[in-house]
Protein backbone atom coordinates (compact mmCIF):
# COMPACT_ATOMS: atom_id res chain seq x y z
CA UNK A 1 0.00 0.00 0.00
CA UNK A 2 1.20 3.44 -0.87
CA UNK A 3 0.44 5.92 1.96
CA UNK A 4 -0.39 9.54 2.04
CA UNK A 5 3.21 11.36 2.40
CA UNK A 6 4.17 9.47 -0.71
CA UNK A 7 4.34 11.18 -4.15
CA UNK A 8 2.71 9.99 -7.07
CA UNK A 9 2.39 10.97 -11.04
CA UNK A 10 0.07 11.16 -13.39
CA UNK A 11 1.08 10.92 -17.24
CA UNK A 12 -0.65 13.82 -19.16
CA UNK A 13 -1.79 17.37 -17.55
CA UNK A 14 -5.52 17.94 -19.09
CA UNK A 15 -8.60 18.43 -16.56
CA UNK A 16 -8.99 14.30 -15.68
CA UNK A 17 -5.18 14.66 -14.83
CA UNK A 18 -5.97 18.47 -12.99
CA UNK A 19 -9.23 16.69 -10.74
CA UNK A 20 -6.28 12.97 -10.38
CA UNK A 21 -4.04 15.77 -8.72
CA UNK A 22 -6.88 17.39 -6.60
CA UNK A 23 -8.13 14.33 -4.95
CA UNK A 24 -4.60 12.92 -4.64
CA UNK A 25 -3.42 16.43 -2.74
CA UNK A 26 -7.12 16.15 -0.25
CA UNK A 27 -5.89 12.91 0.51
CA UNK A 28 -2.48 13.89 1.80
CA UNK A 29 -0.35 12.91 -1.26
CA UNK A 30 2.18 15.00 -3.05
CA UNK A 31 1.98 14.69 -6.79
CA UNK A 32 3.93 14.83 -10.37
CA UNK A 33 2.22 15.77 -13.55
CA UNK A 34 4.26 15.06 -16.61
CA UNK A 35 3.30 16.76 -19.61
CA UNK A 36 4.93 18.54 -22.18
CA UNK A 37 1.87 22.19 -22.21
CA UNK A 38 4.06 24.57 -20.00
CA UNK A 39 0.19 25.64 -19.01
CA UNK A 40 -1.27 22.08 -18.61
CA UNK A 41 -4.10 22.27 -15.93
CA UNK A 42 -2.56 19.87 -14.13
CA UNK A 43 0.41 20.72 -14.10
CA UNK A 44 -0.25 24.20 -12.70
CA UNK A 45 -1.24 22.39 -9.64
CA UNK A 46 0.67 19.86 -8.81
CA UNK A 47 3.98 19.77 -6.61
CA UNK A 48 6.02 18.85 -9.81
CA UNK A 49 5.52 19.72 -13.18
CA UNK A 50 8.21 17.87 -15.21
CA UNK A 51 7.42 19.57 -18.95
CA UNK A 52 8.61 16.97 -21.01
CA UNK A 53 7.53 14.39 -23.82
CA UNK A 54 5.68 11.54 -22.83
CA UNK A 55 8.49 9.62 -24.88
CA UNK A 56 11.18 11.78 -23.20
CA UNK A 57 14.09 9.51 -21.61
CA UNK A 58 14.80 12.39 -19.05
CA UNK A 59 11.39 13.15 -18.17
CA UNK A 60 10.68 10.09 -17.46
CA UNK A 61 13.40 8.98 -15.25
CA UNK A 62 12.50 11.69 -13.39
CA UNK A 63 9.35 10.77 -12.95
CA UNK A 64 10.08 7.37 -11.55
CA UNK A 65 12.74 8.77 -9.39
CA UNK A 66 10.44 10.70 -7.76
CA UNK A 67 7.18 8.97 -7.81
CA UNK A 68 5.87 5.42 -6.11
CA UNK A 69 3.00 5.02 -7.97
CA UNK A 70 2.13 6.34 -11.90
CA UNK A 71 -1.28 6.24 -13.89
CA UNK A 72 -2.65 7.92 -17.02
CA UNK A 73 -5.11 10.58 -17.85
CA UNK A 74 -5.50 10.19 -21.54
CA UNK A 75 -5.91 6.56 -23.22
CA UNK A 76 -3.13 7.57 -26.31
CA UNK A 77 -0.24 7.74 -23.73
CA UNK A 78 2.86 5.22 -25.46
CA UNK A 79 2.50 1.94 -24.26
CA UNK A 80 6.34 1.90 -24.09
CA UNK A 81 6.87 4.59 -21.58
CA UNK A 82 4.21 2.67 -19.32
CA UNK A 83 6.11 -0.02 -19.28
CA UNK A 84 9.82 1.84 -18.64
CA UNK A 85 8.04 3.32 -15.77
CA UNK A 86 7.01 -0.25 -14.94
CA UNK A 87 10.21 -1.09 -14.64
CA UNK A 88 11.25 0.80 -11.37
CA UNK A 89 7.21 1.99 -10.39
CA UNK A 90 3.94 0.91 -9.72
CA UNK A 91 1.74 1.55 -12.63
CA UNK A 92 -1.73 0.90 -13.31
CA UNK A 93 -3.75 0.72 -15.50
CA UNK A 94 -0.73 -1.54 -16.89
CA UNK A 95 0.55 -0.76 -20.80
CA UNK A 96 -1.29 -4.28 -21.55
CA UNK A 97 -5.01 -2.80 -20.24
CA UNK A 98 -4.00 0.37 -22.14
CA UNK A 99 -2.87 -1.15 -25.82
CA UNK A 100 -6.39 -3.10 -25.77
CA UNK A 101 -7.95 0.46 -24.96
CA UNK A 102 -6.05 2.24 -27.80
CA UNK A 103 -7.96 0.05 -30.67
CA UNK A 104 -11.69 0.00 -31.24
CA UNK A 105 -11.17 -3.74 -33.17
CA UNK A 106 -9.06 -4.45 -30.22
CA UNK A 107 -11.37 -3.22 -27.55
CA UNK A 108 -14.39 -4.62 -28.79
CA UNK A 109 -12.64 -8.09 -29.51
CA UNK A 110 -11.70 -8.25 -26.25
CA UNK A 111 -15.00 -6.87 -24.72
CA UNK A 112 -16.80 -10.20 -26.96
CA UNK A 113 -14.35 -12.52 -25.29
CA UNK A 114 -15.33 -11.33 -22.39
CA UNK A 115 -18.58 -11.91 -22.83
CA UNK A 116 -20.21 -9.09 -23.32
CA UNK A 117 -22.25 -7.71 -26.94
CA UNK A 118 -20.89 -5.75 -29.84
CA UNK A 119 -22.06 -4.29 -33.23
CA UNK A 120 -21.37 -6.41 -36.07
CA UNK A 121 -17.90 -4.38 -37.13
CA UNK A 122 -14.42 -5.19 -39.22
CA UNK A 123 -10.93 -4.36 -39.34
CA UNK A 124 -9.98 -2.42 -42.31
CA UNK A 125 -6.33 -2.43 -42.70
CA UNK A 126 -5.72 -2.16 -46.26
CA UNK A 127 -8.47 -0.82 -49.06
CA UNK A 128 -8.21 -4.54 -50.23
CA UNK A 129 -9.90 -5.26 -46.73
CA UNK A 130 -13.52 -2.38 -47.42
CA UNK A 131 -15.52 -5.25 -49.47
CA UNK A 132 -15.28 -8.18 -46.81
CA UNK A 133 -15.94 -5.63 -44.51
CA UNK A 134 -19.07 -4.53 -45.93
CA UNK A 135 -19.97 -8.13 -46.00
CA UNK A 136 -20.35 -8.03 -42.53
CA UNK A 137 -21.92 -4.61 -41.46
CA UNK A 138 -24.37 -3.65 -44.31
CA UNK A 139 -25.30 -0.66 -44.97
CA UNK A 140 -25.71 2.45 -43.11
CA UNK A 141 -22.57 1.58 -41.21
CA UNK A 142 -20.08 4.34 -39.75
CA UNK A 143 -16.27 3.64 -40.39
CA UNK A 144 -14.18 5.14 -37.52
CA UNK A 145 -9.93 5.38 -37.31
CA UNK A 146 -9.02 2.57 -35.34
CA UNK A 147 -6.72 4.92 -33.34
CA UNK A 148 -6.67 8.74 -31.83
CA UNK A 149 -10.55 9.48 -32.36
CA UNK A 150 -12.26 10.98 -29.82
CA UNK A 151 -15.47 12.94 -29.62
CA UNK A 152 -16.85 11.83 -32.94
CA UNK A 153 -13.73 12.49 -34.55
CA UNK A 154 -12.57 10.22 -37.05
CA UNK A 155 -15.47 9.09 -37.93
CA UNK A 156 -18.20 9.28 -40.94
CA UNK A 157 -21.53 7.41 -41.70
CA UNK A 158 -21.41 5.61 -45.10
CA UNK A 159 -23.75 4.54 -47.55
CA UNK A 160 -22.05 2.50 -50.14
CA UNK A 161 -18.68 0.90 -51.03
CA UNK A 162 -17.29 4.02 -52.82
CA UNK A 163 -17.99 5.95 -49.46
CA UNK A 164 -16.15 3.79 -47.65
CA UNK A 165 -13.35 4.00 -49.31
CA UNK A 166 -13.37 7.98 -49.79
CA UNK A 167 -13.08 8.07 -46.68
CA UNK A 168 -11.00 5.66 -45.44
CA UNK A 169 -8.78 7.41 -47.97
CA UNK A 170 -9.68 10.56 -46.48
CA UNK A 171 -8.83 9.27 -42.88
CA UNK A 172 -5.23 9.16 -44.53
CA UNK A 173 -5.35 5.13 -45.07
CA UNK A 174 -5.05 4.24 -41.75
CA UNK A 175 -6.27 1.30 -39.97
CA UNK A 176 -10.04 1.71 -39.33
CA UNK A 177 -13.05 -0.38 -38.36
CA UNK A 178 -16.38 -0.27 -40.24
CA UNK A 179 -19.22 -1.03 -37.50
CA UNK A 180 -22.70 -1.37 -38.71
CA UNK A 181 -25.01 1.78 -37.07
CA UNK A 182 -27.33 0.76 -35.12
CA UNK A 183 -30.69 2.21 -33.89
CA UNK A 184 -29.98 3.82 -30.53
CA UNK A 185 -32.42 4.08 -27.55
CA UNK A 186 -30.43 5.43 -25.49
CA UNK A 187 -26.60 5.26 -24.54
CA UNK A 188 -25.50 4.55 -21.06
CA UNK A 189 -21.76 4.58 -19.37
CA UNK A 190 -20.46 2.70 -16.36
CA UNK A 191 -16.93 3.66 -14.37
CA UNK A 192 -15.45 1.30 -12.33
CA UNK A 193 -12.49 0.94 -9.49
CA UNK A 194 -10.34 -2.31 -9.08
CA UNK A 195 -7.09 -2.85 -7.22
CA UNK A 196 -4.00 -5.19 -7.70
CA UNK A 197 -6.17 -7.61 -5.10
CA UNK A 198 -9.10 -7.62 -7.48
CA UNK A 199 -11.41 -5.74 -5.46
CA UNK A 200 -13.68 -4.08 -6.97
CA UNK A 201 -16.21 -1.03 -6.62
CA UNK A 202 -19.04 0.39 -9.45
CA UNK A 203 -20.88 3.48 -9.48
CA UNK A 204 -24.23 3.74 -10.79
CA UNK A 205 -25.10 3.63 -14.51
CA UNK A 206 -25.08 6.89 -16.28
CA UNK A 207 -27.39 8.25 -18.91
CA UNK A 208 -25.46 10.16 -21.42
CA UNK A 209 -26.62 12.80 -24.26
CA UNK A 210 -24.19 13.92 -27.15
CA UNK A 211 -24.44 16.61 -29.11
CA UNK A 212 -22.08 17.31 -32.22
CA UNK A 213 -20.43 14.18 -31.16
CA UNK A 214 -19.58 15.66 -27.82
CA UNK A 215 -21.19 14.52 -24.40
CA UNK A 216 -23.68 17.20 -23.64
CA UNK A 217 -25.24 15.66 -20.32
CA UNK A 218 -25.05 12.85 -18.26
CA UNK A 219 -27.54 11.82 -16.14
CA UNK A 220 -27.72 9.35 -12.74
CA UNK A 221 -29.82 7.41 -12.21
CA UNK A 222 -30.11 6.58 -15.92
CA UNK A 223 -33.76 5.98 -17.06
CA UNK A 224 -33.50 2.48 -17.68
CA UNK A 225 -34.46 -0.80 -15.78
CA UNK A 226 -33.00 -2.22 -13.01
CA UNK A 227 -32.00 -5.30 -14.95
CA UNK A 228 -30.64 -3.36 -17.29
CA UNK A 229 -28.11 -1.18 -15.30
CA UNK A 230 -27.17 -4.17 -13.13
CA UNK A 231 -26.29 -6.28 -16.44
CA UNK A 232 -24.02 -3.18 -17.77
CA UNK A 233 -22.53 -3.25 -14.10
CA UNK A 234 -21.95 -7.05 -14.05
CA UNK A 235 -20.80 -6.78 -17.88
CA UNK A 236 -17.85 -4.15 -17.32
CA UNK A 237 -16.59 -5.83 -14.10
CA UNK A 238 -16.65 -8.88 -16.07
CA UNK A 239 -14.36 -7.15 -18.59
CA UNK A 240 -12.36 -5.77 -15.72
CA UNK A 241 -11.56 -9.09 -14.27
CA UNK A 242 -10.64 -10.60 -17.77
CA UNK A 243 -8.23 -8.05 -18.52
CA UNK A 244 -6.67 -8.24 -14.78
CA UNK A 245 -7.52 -4.88 -15.15
CA UNK A 246 -5.86 -2.12 -12.20
CA UNK A 247 -7.09 1.51 -12.12
CA UNK A 248 -10.18 3.50 -13.12
CA UNK A 249 -12.26 1.54 -16.44
CA UNK A 250 -15.06 3.29 -17.89
CA UNK A 251 -17.22 0.88 -20.41
CA UNK A 252 -19.63 2.89 -22.85
CA UNK A 253 -22.91 0.88 -24.08
CA UNK A 254 -25.40 1.37 -26.59
CA UNK A 255 -28.77 0.54 -25.41
CA UNK A 256 -31.24 -0.15 -28.82
CA UNK A 257 -34.47 0.37 -29.48
CA UNK A 258 -35.19 -3.38 -28.77
CA UNK A 259 -33.54 -2.89 -25.38
CA UNK A 260 -30.40 -4.85 -26.18
CA UNK A 261 -27.07 -4.10 -24.22
CA UNK A 262 -24.18 -3.72 -26.71
CA UNK A 263 -20.34 -2.49 -25.60
CA UNK A 264 -18.99 0.41 -27.02
CA UNK A 265 -16.12 1.33 -26.03
CA UNK A 266 -13.72 1.39 -23.25
CA UNK A 267 -11.29 3.83 -21.59
CA UNK A 268 -8.55 3.03 -19.06
CA UNK A 269 -9.09 5.77 -16.79
CA UNK A 270 -11.94 8.33 -15.50
CA UNK A 271 -14.34 9.80 -17.85
CA UNK A 272 -16.49 12.55 -18.91
CA UNK A 273 -19.74 10.97 -18.16
CA UNK A 274 -18.28 10.22 -14.43
CA UNK A 275 -17.54 13.45 -13.59
CA UNK A 276 -21.20 13.15 -11.64
CA UNK A 277 -19.19 11.46 -8.57
CA UNK A 278 -17.32 14.72 -8.08
CA UNK A 279 -20.59 15.75 -5.68
CA UNK A 280 -23.06 13.07 -5.94
CA UNK A 281 -20.96 9.75 -4.66
CA UNK A 282 -19.61 8.54 -1.53
CA UNK A 283 -16.14 8.80 -3.56
CA UNK A 284 -15.64 10.07 -6.75
CA UNK A 285 -14.05 8.35 -9.65
CA UNK A 286 -10.72 10.58 -8.99
CA UNK A 287 -9.94 9.18 -5.38
CA UNK A 288 -11.13 5.58 -6.98
CA UNK A 289 -8.12 6.27 -9.42
CA UNK A 290 -5.68 7.42 -5.98
CA UNK A 291 -7.37 4.34 -4.13
CA UNK A 292 -6.66 1.71 -6.84
CA UNK A 293 -3.27 3.33 -7.85
CA UNK A 294 -2.07 3.15 -4.16
CA UNK A 295 -3.92 -0.11 -3.12
CA UNK A 296 -6.11 0.78 -1.04
CA UNK A 297 -9.46 -0.65 -1.00
CA UNK A 298 -11.71 1.07 -3.55
CA UNK A 299 -14.74 3.46 -2.10
CA UNK A 300 -17.94 3.49 -1.86
CA UNK A 301 -19.43 4.34 -5.23
CA UNK A 302 -23.34 4.97 -3.87
CA UNK A 303 -25.16 7.24 -5.03
CA UNK A 304 -26.18 10.10 -2.73
CA UNK A 305 -28.59 11.70 -4.83
CA UNK A 306 -29.94 12.25 -8.11
CA UNK A 307 -27.60 14.18 -10.76
CA UNK A 308 -27.60 15.98 -13.41
CA UNK A 309 -23.96 16.90 -15.40
CA UNK A 310 -23.58 19.22 -18.27
CA UNK A 311 -20.57 19.89 -19.99
CA UNK A 312 -19.29 23.34 -20.54
CA UNK A 313 -17.67 23.72 -23.78
CA UNK A 314 -15.62 27.23 -24.78
CA UNK A 315 -18.58 27.94 -27.43
CA UNK A 316 -20.49 29.35 -24.41
CA UNK A 317 -17.62 31.61 -23.26
CA UNK A 318 -17.93 34.19 -22.29
CA UNK A 319 -20.10 32.66 -18.96
CA UNK A 320 -22.06 34.86 -16.65
CA UNK A 321 -20.83 33.13 -13.88
CA UNK A 322 -23.41 34.84 -11.38
CA UNK A 323 -26.36 32.94 -13.14
CA UNK A 324 -24.72 30.05 -12.32
CA UNK A 325 -23.80 30.56 -8.61
CA UNK A 326 -27.66 31.43 -8.46
CA UNK A 327 -28.30 27.91 -8.15
CA UNK A 328 -27.87 26.51 -4.80
CA UNK A 329 -27.76 23.11 -5.65
CA UNK A 330 -25.23 23.29 -8.87
CA UNK A 331 -21.66 22.41 -8.08
CA UNK A 332 -19.46 24.24 -10.28
CA UNK A 333 -16.03 23.09 -11.80
CA UNK A 334 -13.76 24.61 -14.19
CA UNK A 335 -10.40 23.61 -15.39
CA UNK A 336 -8.33 26.16 -15.33
CA UNK A 337 -7.63 26.35 -19.06
CA UNK A 338 -6.99 30.18 -20.49
CA UNK A 339 -8.27 29.96 -24.06
CA UNK A 340 -11.71 29.38 -25.05
CA UNK A 341 -11.89 27.61 -28.08
CA UNK A 342 -15.14 26.26 -29.85
CA UNK A 343 -15.75 22.57 -28.74
CA UNK A 344 -12.89 22.89 -26.26
CA UNK A 345 -13.88 21.37 -22.51
CA UNK A 346 -13.93 24.25 -20.39
CA UNK A 347 -15.44 22.88 -17.43
CA UNK A 348 -18.83 21.68 -15.84
CA UNK A 349 -21.42 21.47 -13.63
CA UNK A 350 -23.46 19.24 -11.77
CA UNK A 351 -26.98 19.63 -10.52
CA UNK A 352 -27.81 17.76 -7.59
CA UNK A 353 -31.76 17.62 -6.41
CA UNK A 354 -34.02 15.44 -4.91
CA UNK A 355 -35.76 13.74 -8.25
CA UNK A 356 -33.78 13.48 -12.21
CA UNK A 357 -36.77 15.57 -13.10
CA UNK A 358 -35.85 18.74 -10.55
CA UNK A 359 -32.33 18.43 -11.20
CA UNK A 360 -32.78 18.00 -15.30
CA UNK A 361 -34.80 21.35 -14.99
CA UNK A 362 -32.80 23.65 -13.03
CA UNK A 363 -29.73 21.78 -14.98
CA UNK A 364 -31.42 22.93 -18.40
CA UNK A 365 -32.61 26.13 -16.80
CA UNK A 366 -28.81 27.35 -16.37
CA UNK A 367 -27.84 26.27 -19.62
CA UNK A 368 -30.64 27.67 -21.40
CA UNK A 369 -29.72 31.13 -19.23
CA UNK A 370 -26.07 31.18 -20.31
CA UNK A 371 -26.22 30.18 -24.14
P1 LIG B 1 -15.69 8.55 -29.53
O1 LIG B 1 -14.35 7.94 -29.28
O2 LIG B 1 -15.61 9.75 -30.40
O3 LIG B 1 -16.48 8.75 -28.27
P2 LIG B 1 -17.68 6.52 -30.21
O4 LIG B 1 -17.38 5.22 -30.85
O5 LIG B 1 -18.12 6.49 -28.79
O6 LIG B 1 -16.41 7.47 -30.44
O7 LIG B 1 -18.80 7.23 -31.09
C1 LIG B 1 -19.29 8.53 -30.81
C2 LIG B 1 -20.80 8.56 -30.87
O8 LIG B 1 -21.27 8.19 -32.19
C3 LIG B 1 -21.47 7.55 -29.94
O9 LIG B 1 -21.55 8.08 -28.64
C4 LIG B 1 -22.81 7.37 -30.64
O10 LIG B 1 -23.68 8.46 -30.37
C5 LIG B 1 -22.46 7.40 -32.11
N1 LIG B 1 -22.16 6.03 -32.59
C6 LIG B 1 -20.96 5.44 -32.63
N2 LIG B 1 -21.02 4.18 -33.11
C7 LIG B 1 -22.31 3.96 -33.40
C8 LIG B 1 -23.03 2.83 -33.95
N3 LIG B 1 -22.41 1.70 -34.29
N4 LIG B 1 -24.37 2.97 -34.13
C9 LIG B 1 -25.01 4.11 -33.80
N5 LIG B 1 -24.39 5.20 -33.28
C10 LIG B 1 -23.07 5.13 -33.09
MG1 LIG C 1 -17.39 7.37 -27.09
Amino acid sequence: MILPGATIGVLGGGQLGRMFVTAARSMGYKTVVLDPDTNSPAGLIADTHICSGFEDENGLKQMAALCAAVTTEFENVPAASLRKLAESVIVAPSAESVEIAQHRGREKSYAQQAGLQTTAYANIVLADDIAAAIEITGFPSILKLSCLGYDGKGQAIVNSEQDVLAKFKEFGSLECVLEKMLDLKQEVSVILGRNAAGEVSVFPVAENVHVNGILHTSTVPANASGFITEKAQKQAMALAESMNYVGVLAVEFFITQDNKLIFNEMAPRPHNSSHYTLDATVTSQFEQQVRTLCGLTPGDGRLISPVVMVNLLGDLWPVDWAKVFAEKGLKLHLYGKEEARAGRKMGHYNVLSESVAQAKKIAEKVFNNIR
